[in-house]
């Protein structure tokens, strides 16, 4: 029997009843015998009422100004401070939980079993996204700025982590500091990656690459990432957002992701547009890491609303819903065409097809013999278990 999405509340419920009555597929105790061979195993959850689906979609977010009024003419670059809330609002009661970009391209999806990722991303590094205001005795992040705003929510609600990505402009001799407020860019961008959050490249200029040589590209996406590396030393930057989501001629595209400036070198994942669907999953065939789309949160038709109804119904979007598992990569039945095995098997993943009555349902996993003794499978009735050591912990 299919069921509507049910409440978070009452999945993690049903989830915990069935590990500890042991009436579901696999009981804990079978979990840990079956470890020794360390491969995964299909996680402990109740996948008839869960019905996870790995391999659907995942809205990526684009802010630009947070708070102020909004253009007419490009409702999506200014998100007013109480619209942003109610994004988060939104997401959370939706059952979305924020991952950053680099979970999504290294397919390392980290959200509990019945919830859905979300990426939140911010451009331009601007100072409405992180605001300090100075005290006697510090330096207090700006309520209404989107860093303090994120901060309150996570407050409140902890298991919404502070996880998003800033694609900033590193400040250069001819561009201003990052986040607006001269002298403390620095500081401002150590801080966010303390906080588990991370940093992508838009550039040092916001030119349009349209016309760029493969140098000019270089000098644009090096400069950038050698500023912002210098700046933040333990940056980890994976992916670059294009400036206005505008590409090159396509012979240069790999200098997009792969170049070097001034003898140091960039190597990234993948590169961002400006527009306008939700991404597919890093587990799908058509996940393309280079054409990777955001949306607006604007209201209105294509906007975070309009998306969010549109991929809770059945249809074109389905979301991505979690097995709680990043090892494991859940969809049911009849998808297998849509994932990309070959791929998953070189990650290490266990491909997992389950049944329409759940797992065990006839369904049966395809098992990578890739990934022999180096993988241990996630504890029963938990959270998602961290696959490798994250680089930030959340704060
Ligand atoms: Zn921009």
């Amino acid at each position: 029997m299919r069921r509507p999405t049910l409440s978070i509340t009452l999945s993690l419920t049903l989830a915990a009843a069935c590990v500890f009555a042991g009436g579901c597929f696999r009981s804990k105790a079978d979990v840990a015998k079956k470890a020794a061979p360390a491969k995964p195993v299909p996680p402990a959850i109740d996948y008839a009422t869960i019905r996870p689906n790995e391999l659907g979609f995942i809205p990526v977010v684009m802010y630009h100004e947070i708070g102020g009024k909004p253009v007419r003419r490009d409702p999506s670059l200014v998100r007013p401070v109480e619209a942003f809330k109610k994004d988060l609002e939104l997401l959370y009661a939706a059952g979305f939980r924020p991952v950053n970009l680099s979970d999504v391209l290294e397919d390392n999806i980290d959200v509990p079993p019945g919830t859905s990722p979300v990426v939140l991303t911010f451009d331009d590094g601007r100072e409405s996204q992180f605001r300090l205001i100075e005290t006697a005795t510090a330096y207090k992040v700006d309520p209404n700025s989107a860093m303090g705003i994120l901060q309150a929510f996570s407050k409140q609600h902890p298991d919404w982590k502070m996880r998003a990505t800033f694609f900033v402009l590193p400040k250069s001799n001819s561009t201003l500091e990052v986040f607006g407020q001269p002298g403390l860019g620095k500081e401002k961008l150590e801080y966010l990656l303390t906080q588990g959050m991370e940093i992508g490249n838009h550039s040092i200029h916001h030119r349009s690459m349209r016309r760029m040589t493969p140098a000019q590209i270089q000098a644009e996406i090096g400069g950038a990432h050698n500023l912002l590396m210098e700046a933040a030393p333990n940056a980890r930057i994976t992916a670059v957002a294009l400036p206005m989501g505008v590409y090159p001629d396509k012979k240069n595209w790999p200098y997009l992701t792969k170049g070097t400036f001034q003898g140091k070198s960039y190597e990234y994942k993948a590169a961002m547009q400006a527009a306008w669907r939700p991404v597919p999953s890093p587990a799908a065939k058509e996940f393309d890491s280079m054409q990777l789309e955001r949306i607006s949160p604007a209201d209105g038709t294509n906007g975070l609303r309009y998306w969010i109804t549109k991929m809770t119904q059945s249809g074109e979007y389905p979301r991505y819903v979690s097995d709680g598992d990043a090892k494991v990569v859940s969809f049911p039945k009849g998808d297998e065409g849509r994932a990309d095995i070959a791929r998953l098997e070189g990650r290490q993943k266990l491909v997992y097809a389950y049944g329409d009555g759940g797992a065990g349902g006839g369904s049966k996993p395809i098992v990578s013999e890739a990934d022999e003794g180096n993988t241990s499978p996630a504890p029963a009735g938990t959270a998602a278990p961290a696959v490798s050591a994250k680089p930030i912990v959340g704060g």
